[in-house]
């Protein structure tokens, strides 16, 4: 129930391959620790070139954050990708609005993010694909610690550390 459908050290480790293979044609992709640093605003040079190459492929993409407009607004458009801000996630509202945007079913899309309870919690509720990656660097909210704190307890008793 809680656990995501495949670990990925980065996102620009994902298999666009073989995310096409499972009939995978659009992406919902976190901003924070997944997609840039925490509070950076550069994104990194291997993730750029994935999404680069995501879109050769034909895939769709969305950004959903938690995070307010302005700085996620600057990332979308660097890498010129829609975006959704202010997404409450593990709430459905900003993945509904996401999905809308993909114009796509739930079982068509995947969501990659490093969080389980926001990230891969709220898109299973809506049965998309799921993919945790690593935070890109372990600095974060003090409530993003603590959900941390169950995030391990709940996947060493599931076997995957
Ligand atoms: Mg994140």
């Amino acid at each position: 129930m809680f656990g995501p459908d495949r670990f990925a050290p980065r996102l620009c480790s994902v298999s666009l391959e073989d995310l096409r293979a499972r009939g995978i044609l659009g992406l919902i992709i976190d901003l924070d620790n997944t997609m840039v640093a925490y509070r950076q605003s550069e994104v990194l040079q291997d993730h750029i070139a994935w999404v680069r190459d995501a879109h050769d492929r034909g895939f769709k993409m969305v950004m959903l954050s938690n995070n307010f407009s302005e700085r996620v607004n600057a990332v979308a458009g660097q890498l010129g990708v829609a975006c959704v801000p202010n997404a409450l996630k593990p709430l459905p509202t900003g993945f509904i609005r996401a999905r809308t945007l993909l114009g796509l079913p739930s079982n068509r899309i995947a969501v990659v993010g490093d969080q389980l309870f926001t990230d891969v919690l709220g898109a299973k509720l809506l049965g998309f694909y799921t993919i945790l990656t690593e935070p890109i660097e372990p600095h974060d909210f003090a409530l993003t610690r603590l959900f941390r704190f169950f995030e391990r307890l709940l996947l060493r008793k599931r076997g995957a550390l």
